[in-house]
């Protein structure tokens, strides 16, 4: 197989793929210690969908509101529904300020106070007190383009450091040999050259898999390369069934309206024009979490008082807050309120609907980036070799249910953290055990295959059809009878990628097969979801499950790990197992915080 295609070798410490904010900040960390690093990315840096970011970055910093480091631990276990590893929170809720100050440190242009510090705004389900309120201040953010900041700040200072950037390849598959990763293949999209990065650590950073819905606020390119490697490779997905629905999508477009927009005082109405958060989140209101605040628009759109001719989506306001305000932080959006739903939003309110937004799920780590499976040593067995960060791992910070900008600074924290394992695991130019010499067949078998495709079935037409089904069948509400149709429909849609069709066979800028590689690994991280969803029967943070309304502590405290055994003909199908939830702090300086109801 390997003689077909021409393949050039390479040998690193470290590969990172992935050059959003974890993976920048990852490739930052592993250079700075000295290790040979090369980061791999299918789009250039500052075009990873980390640049779209617009609210914030949480930390408390405490310069508009009284803060602890112990409030934003409760709050972010609160909103995970406390699915979260509480372990892993509190790591990152005490690492914040600092990776906040050492993004400042690396140019982020924060918004300023008065005072010079950093500005903090109010985010949904961010409170003081320990969940008592009143809401804090926690979010800091450069007006509504932290993300846009952020970027290119760490883009920069990637850049100080000797790490090898390799631009515009995109990564096919893990090299496992004997349960260990030894490094990775991919494809140069603009010669169609084949690259075997051999290396001692490989770090996925590839980003969410949004795109497996219809209509998302993220980028075409969260396609979850990575979590389709980590599939292939025989390894778990975790909480898959877990996707936040983000209140405030442009409605028809799908473009998002930051949190901030509510953090800065708007607010959400219903056909009878009624603030209808007061009647679901009493106290929190509109800046309750996101998933209450989404649900609660599904059920006034439901009992029909949604807004529009089909009274199918909602108004969020704006038009109340002093335009000069408005022009100096959420500048982004009220430039794409007038592209994209053609409202002038001091005048007019814009039409919101909720949309997919974030994947709590994703590859299972530790919170030094090493990703585990159940194994030898239990349910935290680490797979050598392998680390992920950012949206494409689960760590699991999130749980059930993510708070807004907490994923910011999950990628900073945690790209950290997986720079210093490195820097105390690998000795910088170790000697590297040579590769089978098949090392390569797996991914090329798999592009070739591809590449040839002649069936019948268009990869668009395939797509679209995994999208529909995952918009109806896995959205905001869901029912047993509704899932199990979904697994149905998704089976029927994957044995179509038995018969998929690629136009073009050229190895230059080849975007169809690029495009087929990207559904392979959304397809099958779309099974993972429907199943694990199907699997799960009780209601936590983002899952809505109208047969089990409630939480179910006593059966349902845990993480769901899937594997996808369906591969090629084989029908699709998940296997479906438990990890523990860390019911324990990393240290004596807080007590584990106890499930209790989850109100705002
Ligand atoms: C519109 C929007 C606004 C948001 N706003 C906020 C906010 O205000 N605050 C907050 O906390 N969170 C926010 N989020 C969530 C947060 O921005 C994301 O979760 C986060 O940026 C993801 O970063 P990442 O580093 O994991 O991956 P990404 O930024 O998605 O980057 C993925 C990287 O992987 C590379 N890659 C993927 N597959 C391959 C492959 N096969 N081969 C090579 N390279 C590959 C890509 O080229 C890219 O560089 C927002 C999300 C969206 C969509």
């Amino acid at each position: 197989m390997s003689d077909a295609y021409k393949i050039i070798d390479h040998v690193y410490d470290t590969v990172v793929v992935g050059a959003g904010g974890s993976g920048l900040r990852a490739t930052m960390g592993s250079a700075e210690a000295g290790l040979k690093t090369a980061c791999i990315t299918k789009v250039f840096p500052t075009r990873s969908h980390t640049v779209a970011a617009q609210g914030g970055i949480a930390a408390s910093l405490g310069n508009n509101s009284p803060d602890h480091w112990t409030w934003h631990m409760y709050d972010t276990v609160k909103g995970s529904d406390w699915l979260g590893d509480q372990d892993a929170i509190e790591y990152m809720v005490r690492e914040a300020p600092q990776a906040v100050y050492e993004l400042e440190h690396a140019g982020v242009p924060f918004s300023r106070n008065a005072d010079g510090t950093i500005y903090q705004r109010p985010f949904g389900g961010h409170m003081q007190n320990m969940g008592e309120g009143p809401p804090v201040q926690r979010t800091a953010a450069a007006a509504d383009r932290t993300g846009h900041a952020m970027l290119h700040a760490l883009y920069q200072q990637s850049l100080k450091y000797d790490a090898d950037f390799f631009i515009e390849y995109f990564a096919l598959d893990l090299i496992m040999e004997d349960g260990v990763c030894r490094g990775v293949i991919a494809l140069c999209m603009e010669d169609g050259s084949i690259h075997r990065f051999r290396s001692q650590a490989v770090v996925l950073a590839t980003g969410g898999y949004g795109r497996a819905y219809f209509t998302a606020t993220s980028a075409h390119t969260c396609t979850g390369d990575g979590g389709g490697m980590v599939l292939r490779a025989g390894l778990p997905l975790q909480d898959m069934e877990f996707v936040q629905f983000h209140p405030t999508g442009i409605y028809g477009a799908g473009v998002l309206i930051t949190e901030g927009a509510r953090g800065e005082g708007g607010y959400l109405t219903n056909s009878e024009g009624e603030r209808f958060m007061e009647r679901y989140a009493p106290s929190a209101k509109d800046l309750a979490s996101r998933d209450v605040v989404s649900r609660s628009m599904a059920l006034e759109i439901r009992e029909g008082r949604g807004v529009g001719p089909h009274s199918d989506h909602i108004y969020l306001h704006l038009d109340h807050i002093d335009p000069k305000v408005l022009a100096e932080r959420l500048p982004g959006i009220t430039e794409s309120g007038k592209i994209f739903a053609g409202v002038d939003l001091t005048r007019q309110p814009l039409p919101v609907v909720p949309t997919v937004h974030y994947n709590m799920g994703g590859i299972p780590c530790n919170y030094h980036g090493e990703v585990v499976t159940l194994g030898k040593d239990g349910p935290d067995t680490v797979v050598p070799g392998l680390f992920a960060v950012g949206e494409a791992a689960c760590v699991s910070v999130h749980g059930a249910n993510r708070l807004g900008s907490n994923s910011l600074i999950d990628l900073v924290v945690f790209g950290r953290a997986t720079g210093h394992r490195l820097k105390e695991l690998l000795t910088p130019n170790a000697a590297q055990p040579a590769l089978a010499k098949d090392s390569a067949d797996f991914a090329l078998s798999r592009l070739d295959h591809f590449r040839n495709a002649n069936g019948g079935s268009p990869t668009a037409e395939v797509r679209t059809e995994m999208q529909r089904a995952m918009s109806a069948h896995a959205a905001v509400f869901r029912t047993d009878e509704l899932m199990a149709e979904g697994k149905d429909k998704l089976a029927k849609t994957y044995a179509r990628m038995q018969d998929i069709h690629v136009t073009d066979r050229s190895l230059i800028w080849n975007t169809d097969l690029v495009e087929t590689l990207e559904l392979d690994n959304l397809i099958a991280q779309a099974a993972v979801t429907m199943h694990s969803a199907h699997n799960r029967k009780e209601s936590r943070g983002a899952h809505a499950h109208e047969d089990f309304p409630n939480r179910d502590d006593a059966n349902w405290m845990k993480h769901t790990v899937a594997w996808f055994d369906g591969w090629g003909g084989k029908g699709g199908g998940v296997k479906i197992d438990y990890r523990p939830v860390h019911e324990y702090t990393l240290s004596d300086d807080v007590d584990y915080i106890k499930p209790k109801a989850r109100v705002y």
